[in-house]
């Protein structure tokens, strides 16, 4: 191996530290890197692979960025997932001896950015950390550092249930310990796209203590301890801004697993990923961007205590009927800025003056924001209004001690208001008194040389200068000026006095600058004591700008407010949120519906295209947007608080996943199925399409026929198996729907309007026709479809199921090579044939294929 300079044996030595990051080597005015990190970062930031040492026999790769322009880059990095480790110089190079002492300051990951211009204003930036346990309980803690929130919760119900819970949600990286299952991190790589951190040594130290006080379980203790030790790894500074853990009750909140997150475009759309589209676009009409925020978190966490919902409504019911006060109240929070970010700032140490000014304007806000709420009728606004704390201090001390327009930089004066600090005062009373005297000096210097045209002037190289134009200098007196600079048409020049001026007006210039700095830090230290009281705040008018937020869409969509009972739903004229937005005002069709203990299944049928899904994600959607505590797209709405929300899209309408094989299709079927419970709302939309009609029709069948029997839950199920509709007869709690169409001249006519009863005719092909098909294929299509009716169709079988026989889920054969089949086996091949599937059950069909199996294995 080559002997490497001393420099680069620093390098290793701290590369070594940090094999998982690009090392932002400090080298004068670069950042470099070198070896594999300098080649993956020439890439990755298309910048020029350059050699050190390129006349040795084997010279480094290197690449470096400016140091001024770091952040940029450390951004592109950070974007695309990756860490930087952000190494400084940390002694003058001047005075060093040998190689420059170098430390890591800090490592900038997906989880910890806080620069405002990396993150998304209306969306927070988890990081996580993720425990496991060997009693089979996992602990999720989620921290925003630019907020400083910190959320824990436990989860006792497997793997599973930790993927459901973080998905979808803003998380950027998760710290692990390295001893999670190799397959375990792949899933969380795979499924949740963050980047993977680890933190083994886990410490709880004293620092900890106030954060953590409400905590009183080792495992949230350890899982909580796992975070904040990582955060500290990579910040290198303290966690003052850091709140109080939140423990999240899950079981207080609806549960909705990942698919209906995603099915149900809750706050992003399925094909683009984007907001537009999605049911946050049509509700966040909030003003700040902490309400964005509040309001994403809740519709990923619907309540269950009826009372909280209610307080809500009632609320929002206040916000609707007062719609002048409403206006003002959106006026008062848009001039509110994002308090919640700027107390993370704040603690963190990284606010300017601005900042703090934004601050005060922000604080300024909240009396007035007080008076409007006060001027609602409603008990529970005042008593928001009673909760909000003007802290008359902060904005005194902001008032007092800033100027209203303060530069950019924070060291370089220019922030503190006169008559704040006295010290200050005479510094400035002697740098102005200087400016005086010179101004006067110059003066007396005209009269005196009689030249109209000297000026004293300054530059940053030779201070203040007298200057007097070549025309002029023979009217200068000898001796008492001494020359300084020449330039084309003057000369410059000083004087002793000049000098000696010059000086107390810099010293007093250096040392206001100074304490202006350092006035600057003690104001921002002062504040900081204040930070629990900016965090509360904080929730409080993101809490009101939701509110305010339902309140406008409510009646900019005509929604109504929604009543809560324990058995019966009945919507009234019900819509879909989001489809009726973007259509054609007024051509909507509405629909009700109505579930209860005794007919519990509903059973969809109808034409492609005709509305079945939109119907039944229509009832999700209302039933999260009540529950969230907002009015509901419908002319009266009576609903139950549903504990969970399952959904299963059949494979031909898994627009995501596309190729989603009906394995997934059964094992998402499977996830509903073992933890639905009579309080839970389960979609299914055409469910077994993955497969060739037959077995997907029975298992269809015995899916509903399982959830009617053992689970009870409400049940929307929309299928294409026209056959299962005579499933009404046997089930008692099941009861047929259709949604109508017309034919009218040979083609299809789509009315949208859901009907009782079972649909009559399949209407694929006129579809088809209406997509413009050839008229050739449409005639040979409609001639087969003819002679097929014409044969034995399939018929559901209605005799009892017994429970239990779910266990579709075999194991796949490994291997399925493509075999001769030996003579032997023929037999197996006839039995098969003389099976007649629709006279069987699921079980016997397992246990004939079981049979069969058993004969060619051996
Ligand atoms: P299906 O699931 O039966 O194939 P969809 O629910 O996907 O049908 O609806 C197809 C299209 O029909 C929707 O994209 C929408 O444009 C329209 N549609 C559905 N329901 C309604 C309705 N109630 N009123 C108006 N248009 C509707
Ligand atoms: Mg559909």
């Amino acid at each position: 191996m080559a002997k490497h300079t001393p420099m680069m044996e620093q390098y290793l030595k701290i590369k070594a530290e940090h094999p998982d990051a690009f090392l932002f080597y400090r080298l004068g005015d670069f950042y470099e890197m070198f070896f594999d990190d300098a080649i993956s970062a020439a890439r990755e930031l298309e910048i020029t692979l350059t050699k050190r040492d390129p006349g040795q026999k084997e010279p480094i790769p290197m690449c470096g960025v400016p140091y001024h322009a770091a952040e940029n880059y450390i951004q592109i990095l950070i974007e695309k997932g990756y860490k930087v480790a952000v190494c400084e110089q940390v002694e003058d190079p001047k005075t060093s001896k040998g190689v420059v002492k170098r430390e890591v300051v800090q490592l900038v990951t997906p989880g910890t950015v806080m620069e405002s211009k990396m993150l998304n204003e209306g969306e927070n930036n988890y990081i996580v950390s993720l425990s496991h346990f060997s009693d089979g309980s996992y602990v999720i803690v989620y921290n925003d550092l630019s907020t400083g929130e910190n959320r824990i919760a436990l989860i006792t119900n497997g793997w599973n249930a930790v993927i459901h819970e973080l998905y979808n949600q803003p998380v950027s990286e998760i710290v692990i310990s390295s001893n999670l299952p190799e397959d375990l991190k792949e899933q969380l790589r795979d499924r949740l796209q963050v980047t993977l951190s680890y933190q083994d040594d886990v410490k709880f130290n004293a620092e900890f203590r106030m954060l953590s006080e409400n905590l009183n379980d080792e495992r949230l203790m350890k899982a909580f301890s796992r975070l904040l030790n990582y955060i500290q790894h990579t910040q290198k500074r303290s966690l003052d801004h850091l709140q109080q853990v939140e423990v999240i009750e899950l079981d207080h909140y609806m549960s909705l697993d990942m698919y209906s997150k995603r099915n149900l475009e809750l706050t992003e759309t399925i094909l683009k990923k984007g907001k537009h589209g999605s049911l946050l676009w049509v509700l966040d009409r909030s003003v700040t961007a902490m309400g964005s925020r509040m309001l994403k978190k809740w519709l990923e966490r619907p309540l269950l205590n009826q009372k909280h919902i209610e307080e809500r409504l009632e609320i929002v019911e206040g916000f609707y009927q007062g719609f002048m006060e409403r206006d003002t109240l959106r006026d008062i929070l848009k001039s509110v800025y994002d308090l919640e970010r700027l107390a993370g700032r704040i603690a963190f140490g990284n606010v300017n003056a601005r900042d703090l000014i934004q601050l005060k304007q922000s604080l300024q806000k909240i009396p007035e924001l007080k008076s409007t709420l006060d001027q609602f009728p409603h008990e529970e606004i005042k008593a928001v209004a009673d909760n909000l704390v003007y802290p008359e201090h902060l904005v005194d001390l902001l008032h007092s001690s800033l100027v209203d327009n303060p530069p950019i930089s924070v060291k370089e004066g220019s922030l503190i208001k006169d008559g704040y600090n006295e010290q200050l005062d005479t510094y400035r009373y002697a740098s102005r008194n200087g400016k005086n005297w010179i101004a006067q000096l110059e003066q007396k210097e005209k009269q005196e040389t009689q030249i109209k045209s000297l000026k004293i002037g300054y530059n940053r190289v030779f201070g203040y200068y007298i200057e007097v134009t070549k025309a002029n200098l023979h009217l200068l007196p000898e001796g008492r000026y001494e020359r300084k600079q020449t330039l084309t048409n003057a000369e410059r020049y000083i004087t002793p006095e000049l000098k000696e001026k010059e000086q107390l007006i810099l010293d007093a210039e250096e040392q206001s600058v100074e304490l202006e700095y350092n006035l600057f830090i003690e104001i921002r230290e002062q504040i900081k004591e204040d930070i629990p009281r900016l965090q509360y705040l904080a929730d409080m008018v993101s809490t009101i700008d939701v509110l305010q937020a339902f309140a406008t869409v409510s009646e900019a969509n005509n929604y109504k407010r929604p009543q809560f009972g324990k058995n019966h739903l009945t919507i009234t004229s019900g819509r879909h949120p989001v489809i009726e937005q973007v259509m054609k005002e007024g051509s909507f069709v509405p629909n009700d519906i109505s579930l209860n203990d005794n007919k519990n299944i509903l059973l969809i049928t109808g034409p492609n295209m005709s509305g079945k899904s939109t119907y039944m994600r229509q009832l999700a959607l209302t039933v999260i947007m009540g529950q969230i505590g907002c009015f509901v797209p419908s002319d009266e709405a009576e609903l139950i608080i549903f504990d969970q929300i399952f959904t299963r899209i059949g494979a031909a309408d898994d627009l995501v996943s596309g190729q989603s094989t009906f394995m997934v299709e059964m094992l998402e079927a499977n996830h509903a199925i073992a933890n639905a419970t009579d309080r839970s709302l389960i979609l299914l939309d055409e469910i077994g399409r993955g497969t060739s009609t037959y077995d997907g029709m029975a298992l269809a069948q015995s899916i509903v026929e399982y959830i009617h029997n053992n689970i009870q839950a409400k049940t929307l199920f929309s299928t294409h198996y026209h056959e299962l509709t005579t499933l009404e007869e046997s089930l008692s709690n099941l009861k047929n729907i259709h949604v109508r169409a017309e034919e009218h001249e040979g083609s299809v006519v789509f009315l949208h309007q859901i009907k009782d009863g079972a649909a009559d005719e399949s209407y694929g092909i006129h579809v088809a026709k209406l997509a413009d098909l050839p008229e050739p294929l449409i005639e040979r299509a409609s001639s087969i479809l003819e002679e097929l009716e014409s044969n034995d169709k399939p018929k559901p079988i209605t005799g009892k199921i017994e429970s239990g026989q779910l266990s579709f889920f075999v194991e796949e054969k490994k291997s399925a090579k493509r075999e001769v089949i030996p003579e032997s086996n023929e037999k197996v091949i006839d039995d098969l044939k003389e099976l007649n599937l629709f006279e069987m059950t699921p079980l016997e069909a397992m246990n004939a294929l079981y049979k069969l199996q058993k004969n060619v294995k051996k």
